[in-house]
């Protein structure tokens, strides 16, 4: 199942696989969820975060063909979208940027044809910007609305009190194409109060923009992320902003709960990433030794440990020490001791009959056994999606089938 313990890079390190397959499927199971209430709609993924932590010079190929939208929080992250497209002469997708612009980047954005969020108090100033560029097309953006996240974007009442209204004489540098809002409390609960709500404030801030701004219409409007997309149909819109789920994750608990009551079934969706670890040492220690720093960890009897090289640097959490396990040949071996800055040590003794190396399963699938994000996770005292984003960029990642 391993190719080899030794990385292509010559050195005894982890590494992150891809499941090609795993994300094929989940798109396809998003996608049919997303048009099963009437369609077709555009389903876009998230690939913010170093692609959730899986690699976006990765994962960016693997979703480019399957999704309508891609969707970044950096202009940078973005243009690398046109980079790919032109490479490998591909038709150029729509791109959105969800996060703050400088000026210099609003102008990139429009050169490329791709597509930002209008959502903070920067834009007056952006639009001499773009004016003094002299793009050659409008930049197209999406008008956030707050509808009870606090985060970015304007209230109904703002923008009913006229703070876009520059945009009545900016059609020569900015064109309306879509506005979006982004749910505050979708993943916490089983029932959907608050986020009914925010669906009421987000239609009442899309009329007062259309009373008072031009708007290219059908303008796409779009906010369900994971959550939204799998349980509250009313918010599926235009687009939807899928993130953790195309990686094969749940939001939370609780939106596979509400899954269960809203649909009536619990869809599948298939863990994209595993991280394997070669062993660096596999030796016996006599009962009695200590391992690790601190001795936080002593040998009730003779143990057979694998030292990994792998440690809180590369994101696996230190609060995993003597928490977590990992998985050798299909077994559950304990993590023994602190995990520490770039080593993590095993108890093996029941998983492997010799010292010989053997490779370790962090995350993911290893016979019958499954180590899942959401368990590392919670014995880390976090959540998935930082679990993932945290995995660090150095690691090598590789595509499976
Ligand atoms: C992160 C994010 C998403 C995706 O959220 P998931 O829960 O990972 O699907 C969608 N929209 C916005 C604005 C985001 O910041």
């Amino acid at each position: 199942m391993h190719e080899g313990l030794v990385g292509a890079t010559g050195k005894v390190a982890s590494w992150l696989e891809l499941s090609a397959g795993a994300l094929a499927t989940n798109v396809a199971t998003l996608r049919a969820l997303s048009t099963e209430t009437g369609g077709p709609r555009a389903l876009g993924a998230v690939l913010k975060g170093n692609a959730y932590g899986h690699g976006l010079a990765q994962a960016l190929p693997l979703v480019h063909p399957l999704v309508d939208v891609l969707y970044f929080i950096t202009p940078g992250d973005a243009l690398a979208v046109r980079a790919h497209e032109r490479a490998f002469g591909l038709p150029a997708r729509q791109v959105l940027v969800l996060g703050a612009l400088d000026a210099e980047e609003a102008v990139a954005l429009a050169y490329s044809g791709i597509e930002a969020v209008l959502g903070d108090g920067a834009w007056p100033g952006l639009v001499a910007e773009l004016r003094r560029a002299q793009v050659p097309h409008p930049l197209r953006v999406h008008v956030h609305v707050d509808t009870g996240l606090g985060r970015e974007g304007f209230t109904p009442g703002q923008l009913a009190a006229g703070e876009l209204d520059f945009l009545r004489d900016a059609a020569d540098v900015i064109r309306v194409v879509g506005v979006l809002s982004h749910f505050a409390n979708t993943e916490d609960v089983t029932e959907q109060q608050y986020a009914e709500s925010q669906l009421d404030v987000f239609e009442a801030g899309l009329a007062a923009l259309r009373a008072r701004v031009p708007v290219q219409e059908p303008v796409q409007r779009h906010m369900a992320a994971s959550a939204a997309t799998l349980v509250l149909p009313r918010a599926r819109y235009d687009a939807q902003r899928v993130g953790i789920s195309l990686y094969g994750l749940w939001p939370s608990v609780e939106t596979r709960l509400s899954a269960r009551l809203v649909l009536g079934r619990v869809p599948e969706l298939k863990p994209v990433l595993s991280w394997r670890c070669p062993s660096q040492v596999v030796k016996w220690l006599p009962a009695g030794s200590y391992v690790g720093y601190g001795c936080t960890y002593r040998c009730a009897d003779a143990t057979r440990v694998a030292v990994l090289p792998v440690g809180y640097f590369d994101g696996y959490p230190r609060l995993l020490s003597g928490k977590a396990h990992v998985l050798v040949n299909g077994r559950r071996c304990p993590v023994v001791g602190r995990v520490m800055m770039n080593h993590v040590i095993v108890d093996v003794t029941h998983a492997t009959r010799d010292e010989r190396p053997l490779v370790a399963t962090l995350l993911g699938q290893d016979g019958d056994e499954h180590l899942h994000a959401e368990t590392l996770a919670t014995w880390a005292q976090t959540i998935n999606y930082e679990l993932l984003t945290r995995l660090g960029a150095h690691l090598k990642r590789v595509v499976a089938p």
